[in-house]
This record gives structure tokens, C-alpha cells and sequence, in this order.
């Protein structure tokens, strides 16, 4: 029987276990901070639960418009924060119960490399354990950056981490990062009705997104009273009492009750023995893998956030199962990168798969492409949604779709048809030809494609 050891329980680690006990492997998790990683504990659950309870907000804020006539509600964030922090323990244990129900052994400690078949974990209730293992997989995860000039507090100045023991509600919340992490939770606390101002290094919100739907972003948000400073590299945040201030490098000063840093993440990649074992890592301190999920030392694998490669959890998922199909010798594809749907979970949502604008632009791919905006939808108009589209983009000759943006409410279930004409290699044609709902907004999705009909 071949043994795993797998150092970090997220998403890149436990489903990788799964995988492996799976395929009848002896696997051993060795985790610090709890089953579910980052993913589960302090990221995606907790953001996306908080994201929730601004979803109804939105929905209530726009209930006038259909006939709805009611006191604004409001928030209680106590509460929501508590119910935040009892869902992610929750989704954690669950996984927990799961890993033991298919036989995985956690192990609760720090783990690190003791050359590339043996693994040393420092347990959280002292002593240490050696573990021999067949295969490695190392999937440690990232932690949020922060810079010498803007040290959290954990009380006014706060990483994502850190909002959900917030204990007073934010008179002016300050956010200093304008990609995924940052206009979600800008987007999020402003539903809430906290006042916001998103300071933006680049000329718009979401530089790495679809430029056309990051415009419709950052126009609703500022339409719901965002202030969104574009161009503004912050240079220090610092507190004075109950004043957070934010100076930015060209001399002006943001000031706010509060301030959530969102400034990207560093990979968990140090003392962990990986140059000793011989595991290469780039710039940044990010271990490198080839498209199986190899590292440089033989049997040692990695996936997820550690890797750089593309920091979301289905990436790290896919990144642990391809690494255990790959070395119990089970049928394995290499890692499609193109085949990847993402969201950013900000009202409306943007939801992407496969080749970007972008990238068609610039030549690296021909495609045709259309662009429906959801306001000629039925159900758009019923429901009072205004803003938002949908973007088809196919192969020129065959039709063949290449990739595709949803911008709207639930943006991440509209997507899913296009993820599966970019993983099938669906023509246009096909994809129309299939029967929406009418109403729906997945008939924009059907509409888009058939506008790319060729004779
Ligand atoms: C605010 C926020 C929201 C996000 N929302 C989404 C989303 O909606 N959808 C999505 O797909 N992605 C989302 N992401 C990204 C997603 O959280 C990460 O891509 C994902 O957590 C990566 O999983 P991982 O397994 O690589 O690492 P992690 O989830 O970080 O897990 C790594 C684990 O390893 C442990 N560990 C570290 N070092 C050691 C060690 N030496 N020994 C033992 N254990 C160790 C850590 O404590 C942690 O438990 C979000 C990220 C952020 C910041």
C-alpha cells in the first residue's frame, strides 16, 4: 500500500486525501489551523456568508421599484458575524468527519519537510512525529499580505481575516486593494450600509477581470454611493484613536473609522524544509509545479495557493486531485487553466471562463465574440435588473466556444452552461440549440450564442 503524507488541510489537501484514500493509499493530513484550510475558516465561507446577508440587502434596496414598501432594514453585523464564524467551524468539522469516515488520518501539528520521503510534524500538544511517506503533497496555503507601513491591528486596521471580530459596526470603512478580495468586500459592506471608500492603485477596480464588466462594477458601485479612488497607491495606514488614516504615496490622506487591507497574499513556504529536500520555489517564495503538480523533488507534489499558479480553491482541488491520480497511477488530464470558471462574488456578480477579452485583443486567440447586455432580458426587466451582460466568445469557422463573461445577479450559476461548451468544445449552434426557460436569464446565455451563428 502507498503512503501520502500531506502537509495543510485546505482545499489543495483534503480533497487530494480524499483522492487518495480513495485509490486505496494510506494518507496522513498534518494541519496547524484546522480542517479546511483558509478556504473553509478565514476566506471563501466566511466571505462568501457575509456576501449572503448583502445579497438580501441589495435585494431589499431595489424592493421598492416591484411594489415593495417597508422601513429600510438593517443589520445587525453581530449577528452576522457570529453566524459567519459558527458556518465556517461547522463546514469544518463536516470535512473532518468525512476525512475519518474515508479513513484519512489527521494528524494536528505543523509539518514540514525532512528531505523529500519524510515528513516531520510538530504536534499542537507537544512532541513531534516523523512520518514516512511513498508521496509528499504540499499544500500550505498563503497568508495576506501586509507591509511594515500598514501593520493591522486587529481592531481598526484589519486584514480579511480579522473583519469577522469586528465588534462595532464601521462608520467609514476604508478599503485599500481594489482586486477580487477588495471590491468583494467593498461591495459587500456597502450593501450592509456602511459608507465605503475603495482606494484603487489602478485606473479601475478588478485590473485583472474583464475590463468592459469591471466598467459596469465600479459604475453601480459608485451609483450606490461608493467614493472609488482610482490611481491612489496607498503608502502607510495608521491609527490615532478612533481615526484610521490612509495616506496614499502622492500626499493626499483617506481617513475612516476603519480600514480593510486587501493586498494580496504571501505563500506558506517558509521553514519547510523545501530546499533541503530540493523543491524549487520562484519569485515570491511560490513552489514551483509542472501541470501534474510535480515539484522538482521526485515525490513531492504541491497544489494550491502555495503554487501561485491561480489562487481559488477549485484550482487548488483540482491541483491535489490531479497530483494523487498522478502518482497512484489512475488516468489523469494535466491542469487546463483555460477550462477554469471563476466569480467575483460583488453585486452584480462577474462570473468568467476560459479566453478572456483581453487575450482575443491582443491576438492570442481568434475568436468572434458578442456581447448581450441583460436589460433586453424578460426576466432582467422583471426582476428590475438593469446592469450587467453576457459575452460569448467562439472560434471563428467552427464555432467552437472559447470562453465567455456573465456580469449580474448570481452571475456564478449563469456561467456554468459556458463552462461546459469550453470543456466539451460546444459550438455556438449547439449551445442555442439546447431549451432555456423562458422567462430566464440563462436565455441571454442561448441568445448570445445564437448571435454567432454563421451560414
Ligand atoms: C477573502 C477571500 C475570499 C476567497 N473566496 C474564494 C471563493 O469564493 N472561491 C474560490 O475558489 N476561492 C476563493 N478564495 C481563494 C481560496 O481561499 C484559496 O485559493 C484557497 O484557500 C487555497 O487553498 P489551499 O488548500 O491552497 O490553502 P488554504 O486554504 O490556505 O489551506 C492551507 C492550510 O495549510 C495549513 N498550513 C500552513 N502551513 C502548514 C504547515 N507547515 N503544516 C501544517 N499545516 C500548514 C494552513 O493553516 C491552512 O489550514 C478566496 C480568498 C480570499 C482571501
Amino acid at each position: 500500500m502507498s503512503s501520502v503524507v500531506i502537509i495543510g488541510g485546505g482545499p489543495g489537501g483534503y480533497e487530494s486525501a480524499l483522492v487518495a484514500a480513495q485509490l486505496g493509499a494510506e494518507v496522513t493530513v498534518v494541519d496547524t489551523d484546522g480542517i479546511g484550510g483558509s478556504a473553509v475558516i478565514t476566506d471563501c465561507v466566511p466571505s462568501k456568508t457575509l456576501i449572503a446577508t448583502a445579497e438580501v440587502m441589495t435585494e431589499y434596496a431595489a424592493a421598492g421599484e416591484l411594489g415593495i414598501l417597508s422601513d429600510p432594514p438593517t443589520v445587525d453585523l453581530h449577528k452576522v458575524n457570529e453566524r459567519v464564524k459558527s458556518l465556517a467551524l461547522a463546514q469544518s468539522a463536516d470535512i473532518a468527519r468525512r476525512l475519518e469516515r474515508d479513513g484519512v488520518r489527521v494528524v494536528r501539528g505543523r509539518g514540514r519537510l525532512d528531505g523529500p520521503g519524510t515528513v516531520v510534524a510538530e504536534l499542537a500538544d507537544g512532541g513531534s512525529e516523523t512520518l514516512a511517506a511513498d508521496a509528499v503533497l504540499i499544500a500550505t496555503g498563503a497568508a495576506p499580505r501586509t507591509l511594515p507601513t500598514a501593520v493591522p491591528d486587529g481592531e481598526r486596521i484589519l486584514t480579511w481575516e480579522q473583519v469577522y471580530d469586528l465588534t462595532e459596526v464601521p462608520t467609514e470603512l476604508v478599503v485599500v486593494g481594489s482586486g477580487v478580495t477588495g471590491a468583494e468586500f467593498a461591495s459587500a459592506y456597502l450593501a450592509l450600509g456602511i459608507p465605503v471608500t475603495l482606494v484603487s492603485s489602478r485606473d479601475r477596480v478588478l485590473p485583472g477581470e474583464d475590463a468592459e464588466a469591471a466598467q459596469v462594477l465600479e459604475d453601480v458601485l459608485t451609483r450606490r454611493g461608493m467614493n472609488v479612488l482610482p490611481q491612489s497607491r496607498m503608502e502607510s495606514v495608521t491609527r490615532a484613536g478612533d481615526v484610521v488614516t490612509v495616506r496614499l504615496t502622492d500626499g493626499r490622506e483617506v481617513q475612516g473609522s476603519h480600514c480593510v487591507l486587501a493586498l494580496g497574499s504571501v505563500p506558506n513556504t517558509a521553514d519547510l524544509g523545501l530546499e533541503e529536500a530540493g523543491v524549487v520555489t520562484g519569485d515570491g517564495g511560490f513552489i514551483k509545479v509542472d501541470r501534474v503538480s510535480r515539484t522538482s523533488a521526485r515525490g513531492v507534489y504541491s497544489a494550491g495557493d502555495c503554487t501561485g499558479v491561480l489562487m481559488l480553491a477549485s484550482v487548488a482541488a483540482m491541483q491535489g486531485r490531479i497530483a494523487m491520480w498522478h502518482f497512484l497511477g489512475d488516468s489523469v488530464q494535466p491542469l487546463d487553466l483555460k477550462q477554469v470558471s471563476s466569480n467575483v462574488f460583488t453585486s452584480p456578480e462577474i462570473a468568467t471562463v476560459g479566453w478572456s477579452q483581453k487575450a482575443i485583443d491582443a491576438g492570442e486567440m481568434q475568436a468572434e465574440t458578442v456581447m448581450l447586455p441583460l436589460s433586453g432580458n424578460a426576466r432582467a426587466k422583471m426582476q428590475g435588473v438593469r446592469d450587467g451582460f453576457v459575452k460569448v466568445f467562439c472560434r471563428p469557422g467552427t464555432g467552437i466556444i472559447v470562453g465567455g463573461v456573465v456580469v449580474g445577479p448570481r452571475a456564478s450559476e449563469l456561467i456554468h452552461p459556458l463552462s461546459l461548451a469550453v470543456a466539451e468544445s460546444l459550438t455556438a449552434d449547439q449551445l442555442s440549440h439546447a431549451f432555456t426557460v423562458y422567462p430566464s436569464m440563462s436565455g441571454s446565455v442561448a441568445e448570445a450564442a445564437r448571435r454567432l451563428h454563421r451560414f
